[in-house]
This record gives C-alpha cells, sequence and structure tokens, in this order.
C-alpha cells in the first residue's frame, strides 16, 4: 500500500468512521484516495468545495426486506440493497449480486468502483450497484423465480430507465434478469426495455452482452501485452472462476492463440494441461449447473481437480482473477512472480488484494485494474439501452466490433493517463485518475449535489 497523500488523509479517516466495519469498500476508496495525490498536487481545484468527500458519499443507500415462500411452503427473509452511488454522468448503472455474503459494505465498495469504471467508458453512464445475501445454490427454479419477484416488488420504485439500470453480476445471470423484468412490467404496466440489462434476446437484450466481460478483458490483455510487444498467443494462461466472466475470458483467450490451463469454482481448482476443454465446463457450470469436482471423470484423461487450495499455485504467464474480491492474496502473487507471471488481469472487482499488487507492481509484472478491465461487460450494457432507445437490434460482430473498440480506448486512456502523471504502466493509478477525472469534471459543472 502507497501512503494517502496528506492533503486526503482526513477524508479517509472521515471514511472510515462513517462507514464503520464496511472493509471491502475501506479497501476500494484507500486505493483511489492514494492515487489522488498525484492529481490534486497538480490540479488543486479538485480538492476545494468537498469535491472528493461528495464522490465518497453515496447519493441514497436502500435496503429493504424481502420475504418469499421456499418450495416447503416455509417464508424466509433475506435482505435486499441498492446502493445509488453518484448520477453526475448518466442514470446509476450496475450489477445486482446474489450471494450469501453480500452486505452493505460489499455493495457500496462495488457501488464506489462502478462509479471509476461507467465514467471510463465515455458512455453516459452512472455507477450503482445492489445485491441480497439471498444463496440461489441448490434452490429451485421456482424458489428462484418467487424470491426475483419479491425483490423486484420493493425495488422497482427506485428504478426506470433514465434514473437506475441494474443488470447481473455474481448470482445473476440471464434467468434471473428475466424474472425481475417481467415483475418489473407487471407492477409498472410498461414495457420499459431499457430498465434492466443483461435481458434475453427474445425480449431486447443485446448480442455479445453475455460474452463482453470476459472478451473485454481479454482485449484488454491483449492491448497491454501489445505495447509490450508480446500477445496472448502461445501463452499459457490461469483463469479463475467458472462463470460468466472466466467461461466468456477464456473463450477469447482461446481465439487469441493462448492455452488455458486451469479455472475454478467456489469448491476448488481443475488443471487441464492438454488445455481446458471449454465446451465441458459450460455443460457442466452453465446447463447442469454443477461443480467443477466432475470435470475430470466427464473429460476422461490428463485433468486434475484439486478441492480448495489455491489456483494461484498453478504456473502461468498470464493470471486473470475472475471469481470474486480478495481472492488473490500477497502470498499467492508471490508464488506466481516467483513461476514467472508477466501480466495479470483482473476479470472480477477487486479480485487483487492491495498486498497483491504491491507484489505485482515491484517484479514489473503488468496489471490490468478491474475497473478498467472488466468495464466491457457495462459498456455493453450501455449498447443494450442504446438499441432498446432506438428499438433496434443490432448484429453480433457489429456489437462486439464496438466493444473491442470501447476497450482500446479505456487502455489507452489509463496508459497515457498513468504516463501524463509520472508513472508509466502504472495502470490501476491510471484508471483511478482518468475515472476521477471525469466524474469530477461533471460534478462541478452542476454545482454543489
Ligand atoms: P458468476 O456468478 O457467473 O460466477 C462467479 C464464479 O466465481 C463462480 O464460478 C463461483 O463459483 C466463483 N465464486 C464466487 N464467489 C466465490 C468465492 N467467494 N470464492 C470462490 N469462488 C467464488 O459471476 P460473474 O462471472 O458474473 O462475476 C465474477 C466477478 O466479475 C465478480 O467480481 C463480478 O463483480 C465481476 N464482474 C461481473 C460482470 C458481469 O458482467 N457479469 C461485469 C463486471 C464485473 P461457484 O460456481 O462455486 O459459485
Amino acid at each position: 500500500m502507497s501512503p494517502v497523500d496528506e492533503k486526503l488523509q482526513p477524508i479517509l479517516t472521515e471514511v472510515l468512521r462513517r462507514n464503520a466495519g464496511e472493509t471491502e469498500f475501506h479497501q476500494a476508496v484507500r486505493e483511489v484516495l492514494e492515487s489522488l495525490g498525484r492529481v490534486v498536487a497538480k490540479h488543486p481545484g479538485y480538492a476545494e468545495n468537498a469535491l472528493i468527500e461528495r464522490v465518497c458519499e453515496p447519493e441514497r443507500q436502500i435496503i429493504f426486506r424481502v420475504p418469499w415462500v421456499d418450495d416447503q411452503n416455509q417464508v424466509q427473509i433475506n435482505r435486499g440493497f441498492r446502493v445509488q452511488f453518484n448520477s453526475a454522468l448518466g442514470p446509476y448503472k450496475g450489477g445486482i449480486r446474489f450471494h450469501p455474503s453480500v452486505n452493505l459494505g460489499i455493495i457500496k465498495f462495488l457501488g464506489f468502483e462502478q462509479v471509476f469504471k461507467n465514467a471510463l467508458t465515455g458512455l453516459p453512464i452512472g455507477g450503482g450497484k445492489g445485491g441480497s445475501d439471498f444463496n440461489p445454490r441448490s434452490r429451485s427454479d421456482g424458489e428462484i423465480m418467487r424470491f426475483c419477484q419479491s425483490f423486484m416488488t420493493e425495488l422497482h420504485r427506485h428504478l426506470g430507465e433514465n434514473t437506475d439500470v441494474p443488470a447481473g453480476d455474481i448470482g445473476v445471470g440471464s434467468r434471473e434478469i428475466g424474472y425481475m423484468f417481467g415483475q418489473y412490467k407487471r407492477l409498472t404496466n410498461r414495457y420499459e426495455s431499457g430498465v434492466l440489462t443483461g435481458k434475453g434476446l427474445s425480449y431486447g437484450g443485446s448480442r455479445a452482452r453475455t460474452e463482453a466481460t470476459g472478451y473485454g478483458a481479454t482485449y484488454f490483455v491483449q492491448r497491454m501485452l501489445e505495447r509490450r510487444r508480446e500477445t496472448l498467443e502461445g501463452k499459457r494462461v490461469v483463469v479463475s472462476g467458472a462463470g460468466n466472466v472466466a467461461i466468456y475470458t477464456m473463450e477469447k483467450v482461446l481465439a487469441f492463440g493462448g492455452a488455458v490451463i486451469a479455472c475454478s469454482d467456489s469448491g476448488g481448482y481443475v488443471v487441464d494441461e492438454t488445455g481446458i476443454d471449454l465446451d465441458l465446463i459450460k455443460e457442466i457450470k452453465e446447463v447442469r449447473r454443477g461443480r467443477l469436482s466432475e470435470y475430470p471423470r466427464l473429460k476422461g484423461s490428463g485433468a486434475h481437480h484439486v478441492e480448495g487450495g489455491s489456483i494461484w499455485d498453478v504456473a502461468c504467464d498470464v493470471a486473470m482473477p475472475s471469481a470474486t474480491q480478495n481472492e488473490l492474496s500477497g502470498k499467492d502473487a508471490v508464488t506466481l512472480v516467483k513461476n514467472g507471471v508477466g501480466a495479470v488481469g483482473e476479470g472480477a472487482n477487486m479480485p487483487c488484494t492491495p498486498d497483491a499488487i504491491d507484489v505485482f507492481q515491484s517484479a514489473g509484472v503488468l496489471v490490468a485494474p478491474g475497473k478498467a478491465a472488466n468495464a466491457g461487460g457495462v459498456a455493453t450494457s450501455a449498447l443494450e439501452m442504446q438499441q432498446n432507445a432506438s428499438r433496434d437490434s443490432w448484429t453480433f460482430q457489429r456489437t462486439e466490433e464496438r466493444l473491442a473498440e470501447i476497450m482500446c480506448n479505456i487502455h489507452d486512456l489509463c496508459a497515457d493517463t498513468a504516463e501524463e502523471y509520472g508513472a508509466p504502466q502504472n495502470y490501476v493509478l491510471g484508471a483511478n485518475i482518468a475515472g476521477f477525472v471525469r466524474v469530477a469534471e461533471a460534478m462541478r459543472a452542476l454545482g454543489v449535489i
């Protein structure tokens, strides 16, 4: 961790006091404030009128009860959240997460990251995030539907295509978005396509949205490597997770000629030196909704599964953590560096701990931070909103070309900003500063908001 500039330290102290116990939120704010020292030194105006303090305080935080009835006719209660963090650039935009670990601090960290990420896309979207401590694992389809309907029964009053537009995240895919959109439509009696993104193609979804986060992260890493006159071709790549982001990261890495040799889920990781069979992973995770431990038996030979453990023990050239926050520790980073890793692309949000980032940067390993590298998902969500608003539907190719262009622009913006602020190749700093400047400029123009 680098020190926070002395002018910004009181802001961090106040964030820690006012948001006691919200450790992930503290971590996300600290990382951004560490980067902003260079900005206020160059442009002191950004430190005036409590601008940075306002950036760190959500505009609105909604917490609500989600009652629903399970298959045994028992009433269950979960807690729902929506944090509408910043709308200076456009309507709040950010996913919904269903996972038992969800609490206010996690949703606030994700919402805070989302503000800068959305700014980096250059598209007119503000930042927000939501979710619930509901655990979808082992729940029947009927239970998932009743939960989603109850969740939306409260949330709908806070949404709108010009107000707040959620999407998916961990535990929320196209099935859940469908149930939530159906309930929103019923409650409002409006076919407001642009109120949710990640929709199915049969009712207003965008082609390439499912693939967008993973594809986008891979485009970012490829461009980052190209600056070093390298590419993904022939590289050994390890991708953690086996969900939406991980699966489409693996798909694009393979398309670029890389070899994916390991992936994981919350039960452990699978290593396949002959190259991960992506069709089999899709069959296990997307169709059967099963466990990766089944992979070696179904594959036949060449693979083994490690229960628990750390996927980062597997030697690779490129690591793409794409499961969840703080999944790659300082110790894991030391192991990866020892084994020769050259680049890290964060598909997940904040998957590397601050210690891990320090280890990578000291060793000269390129790090693509999540708020830049995984912005392809939200960027394509904004393209979905654009298609909905114009009652249009683009081809896969057109959408993917736009995604690739946006990712290249984000990469170049981060790289150029890092250089401008005296830290070449520090993409973490470049992303934080470039995202902040865009939001700060809009906020200054809008008065004290
Ligand atoms: P999914 O639910 O589709 O997949 C998550 C994967 O990570 C699963 O394989 C899951 O394992 C594993 N996982 C989740 N939590 C843990 C944990 N605590 N420990 C170990 N493994 C875990 O989610 P997504 O792929 O959508 O999201 C992954 C990450 O990417 C998140 O950080 C999310 O915020 C971020 N992201 C997602 C975007 C999107 O468009 N979906 C956009 C931008 C960022 P299991 O199968 O066992 O549950």
